[in-house]
């Protein structure tokens, strides 16, 4: 039996998804729905925008107002509907490609602008619907369908890439540290202004295969055994940090945000 959360959330006509076995992408999208839930927020002031990619399929799973848009674009047109309906609570879900190579213009620009919208990033460091291709995350070495010797690009770190391009919450989390990801989806779809709530996912398929990582079981264990919080990284030099994940809240500032400045210009123009 379903439970709860899944009953007043998800599209049950839609399931069962298409998710490989194993992929961590379902329990992101349940950490969202479970975030909405707790902070008990109007289903009918809830608003999904995704873009393309496995990511990008729980849109289609999830019993909200939602639209599967366009590759790279869900935070152009996520930009759209919340300066049409500022009440509206916007959340983009997106992937470490989708987001950061083809909408990685409009992912700085929309934390430059601190719009009220709330983006998750589900980074599994590959592109997996479309076939394996490395992504502006896959680790320098590592193996991709683009790279079969090894990946030379440095990969963008996406919360630092989102504190310095002006978003004013920034958080990390993985598909192993379930309780806390959700607590950061919630600071997100509270902050006034752009919060980036990254979720480190697995892809057993594409990623897990061709780096030869083993099990779904073996990559959970990797993200359980390289994360530290945040407020460590201090502690530690760069040797040790080599290795390691850093997990927490990376940012919570507040700024002017961008919805309330478009109002007061349309205020001076109805004068
Ligand atoms: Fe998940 Fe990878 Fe399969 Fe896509 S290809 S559904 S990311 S395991």
């Amino acid at each position: 039996m379903p439970s709860e959360v899944i009953k007043n959330n998800l599209r049950t006509n839609r399931l069962p998804h298409i998710w490989c076995p194993g992929c961590g992408h379902g329990i992101l999208m349940r950490a969202i729905t479970v975030a909405i839930e707790d902070l008990k927020l109007d289903k009918n002031k809830v608003c999904i925008v995704s873009g393309i990619g496995c990511s990008s399929r729980a849109a289609g799973y999830m019993d909200f107002n939602t639209i599967h848009t366009t590759h790279g674009r869900a935070l152009a047109f996520a930009t759209g509907i919340k300066l049409a309906n500022p009440d509206l609570h916007v959340i983009v879900i997106s992937g470490d490609g989708d987001l950061t190579a083809i909408g990685g213009n409009h992912f700085i620009h929309a934390c430059r602008r601190n719009i009220d919208i709330t983006t998750i990033v589900f980074n599994n460091n590959i592109y997996g619907m479309t076939g394996g291709q490395y992504s502006p995350t896959t680790p320098n070495g590592d193996l991709a369908t683009t790279a079969p010797f090894g990946n030379i690009d440095k990969p963008f770190d996406i919360c630092e890439l989102a504190c310095g391009s002006g978003a004013t919450f920034v958080a990390r989390g993985t598909v192993y540290h379930v309780p806390s990801t959700i607590g950061y989806i919630k600071k997100g779809l509270m902050h006034k202004g752009f919060s980036v709530v990254e979720g480190l996912s697995i892809c057993p398929t594409y990623y897990g295969r061709k780096n030869k990582k083993g099990s779904a079981v073996t990559l959970m264990n990797e993200l359980k055994d390289k994360s530290i919080n945040i407020s460590k990284k201090e502690t530690l030099d760069e040797k040790e940090l080599e290795d390691k994940i850093c997990i927490g809240i990376f940012k919570d500032i507040i700024t002017p945000e961008y919805t309330d400045g478009y109002k007061k210009v349309l205020e001076q123009f109805n004068k």
